[in-house]
């Protein structure tokens, strides 16, 4: 096996678990590469005993000191951003390129929360003659962090540098799909020199979340991940008393409109339905075609052309999706739509090889085909067309999708855009751009069913999800003058 099997991470050392292991493969060979551990609720239980013991000490450091450890960590990410993305590559399957750029995300993550010394520094006002009030943040103990596959670098560094540089200590659940990513940043963090017991890993799969949810000493999770699941995480940490903040899946919807660029517009949507294979949350989904844009759907065929499977397009993380997705396809076939780029049919034998889970793009026109496009996630690099006769029209059909992440409006006019970004129900718009994720210091979350809980993932708004607010309101009997010489 390329890598040595993957172990869960608990007290600074990499520790075995005894019980069942599963497979992990590369979607770019199917090549088994390592195998990962199916944690039980046992070894849930040691990772917070040893986040609980480190604790006092890693809570009682001022937010200055923790953040000085944050510093050595990014510049140690910096001068490893190719071996970690050749990891991310081989157990993810995105492109070298992407992983690169992945992994360069995790860095601005980590530098927002290397400022968080200058953000959290709480308030202080005499509030009546001679009485004071203070606030401040103060971390809520163990929290953790449940993560998807499809960024097994960048999702944790959505959380992790946050709810470590507020004075938490953390357990991580990696996806069982891509956990060696995980070791290689306790490796660092390690180096770095975070001590002992703050930064957890349990690895597995259903049992660990399930763990999470449960465990008493645990006070917060987020989970980033598919809706159902994020539902279920929901209700069950919440259930048990617990704050959680569960990000969901999406469906996200571009109303483009006549008059937008053609080049940079068909550019743009092809690079966002294309690129992680289409594995992202943030990746365009539906054209909501108003009027006429025939001459753009024309150049966004020509455009997703360019990406090749295994040269500019990534495989899917597994067989299993890659069959759902192609079911999807035939699905849609069948009911009437038309197909405009086929991606069941790609020959590039040279280049990808054969035992790999590639797809090559696919664009779903179900305009004219009498059948409605159904309202599910799809995940994966295929891109649907509808119609609309006005963007009133195309606002009332983004409103219908259960979805909320991201909603995007191409189109030169003004005032069409701004009334796409008012009217949009989701929590992150674009205009004339695919992929809106807002960058550092604006936070990342969506709306509807793409996101379960208060206030966002990253940014100053997850500030406020890993620290509870302490006031401190003080009056002292007035100073008598004393002479201390006498
Ligand atoms: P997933 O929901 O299958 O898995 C996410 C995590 O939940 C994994 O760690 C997995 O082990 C665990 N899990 C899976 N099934 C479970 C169950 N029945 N009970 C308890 N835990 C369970 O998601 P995925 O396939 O790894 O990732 C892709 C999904 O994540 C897509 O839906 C995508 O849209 C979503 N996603 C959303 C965002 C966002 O910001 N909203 C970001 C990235 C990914």
């Amino acid at each position: 096996m390329k890598y040595p099997e993957v172990k869960n991470y608990i007290n600074g050392e990499f520790v075995s678990c005894t019980n069942q292991r599963i497979d992990v493969d590369s979607p770019l060979t199917g090549e088994i590469i390592s195998t990962v551990p199916l944690s039980l609720y046992s070894d849930v239980d040691l990772a917070v005993k040893a986040a609980l013991n480190a604790f006092p000490a890693w809570s009682g450091m001022t937010s200055k000191m923790r953040s000085q450890i944050l510093y050595t960590y990014r510049q140690i990410v910096e001068q490893n951003v190719e071996s970690l993305a050749a990891v991310i590559h081989d157990e993810n399957g995105k492109t070298m390129d992407e992983a690169i750029a992945e992994v360069r995300k995790s860095i601005e993550l980590t530098e927002f929360a290397c400022s968080i010394p200058q953000i959290a520094v709480g308030d202080v006002l005499e509030v009546s003659l001679g009485v004071e009030c203070r606030s401040e943040y103060a971390p809520l103990g163990v929290v953790a962090c449940i993560n998807p596959f499809n960024f097994p670098h960048m999702v944790p560094h959505w959380t992790v540098p946050n709810a470590i540089a507020l004075g938490n200590c953390i357990v991580l659940k990696p996806s069982e799909l891509t956990p060696v990513t995980a070791m290689k940043m306790a490796e660092m963090l390690k180096q770095a020199g975070l001590p002992d017991g703050v930064f957890n890993i349990v690895n597995g799969a259903k049992d660990v979340v399930e763990a999470i949810c449960d465990h008493p000493d645990i006070k917060a999770v987020s989970f980033v991940g598919s809706t159902p699941v994020a539902q279920i995480v929901y209700r069950r940490a919440t259930s048990n008393l617990k704050r959680c903040l569960a990000l969901g899946g999406a469906k996200n919807h571009l109303i483009v409109l006549p008059d937008a660029n053609l080049e940079l517009s068909a550019s743009d949507i092809a690079a966002s339905m294309c690129g992680s294979a289409g594995q992202r949350c943030m990746a365009a989904s539906v054209m909501i075609a108003v009027g006429n844009v025939n001459p753009i759907i024309e150049q966004l065929c020509v455009e997703v052309k360019k990406y090749i499977p295994g040269k500019k397009m990534p495989p899917i993380i597994s067989k299993l999706s890659r069959q759902k997705l192609v079911n999807y396809i035939t699905e849609a076939e069948n009911s009437g739509a038309r197909l405009l780029v086929d991606g069941r049919k790609f020959s590039n034998d040279e280049i990808v090889d054969a035992n790999g889970y590639y797809l090559g793009p696919t664009i779903i026109d179900w305009r004219n085909s009498g059948a409605q496009m159904p309202s599910e996630e799809v995940f994966g690099p295929v891109f649907e067309i509808i119609a609309a006769k006005s963007v009133e029209e195309a606002l009332a059909i983004q409103h219908e999708s259960p979805f909320g992440n991201a909603a995007s409006a191409f189109t030169q006019n003004g005032a069409i855009a701004k009334m796409v970004a008012q009217n949009a129900s989701a929590g992150m718009i674009g205009i004339n751009i695919g992929v809106p994720v807002p960058r550092e210091p604006f936070s990342f979350g969506g709306w509807n069913a793409s996101k379960f809980g208060a206030g966002d993932i990253t940014g100053a708004s997850s500030l406020g999800f890993w620290s509870q607010l302490k006031k401190v309101t003080s009056k002292w009997a007035k100073q008598e003058i004393t002479d201390w010489m006498s």
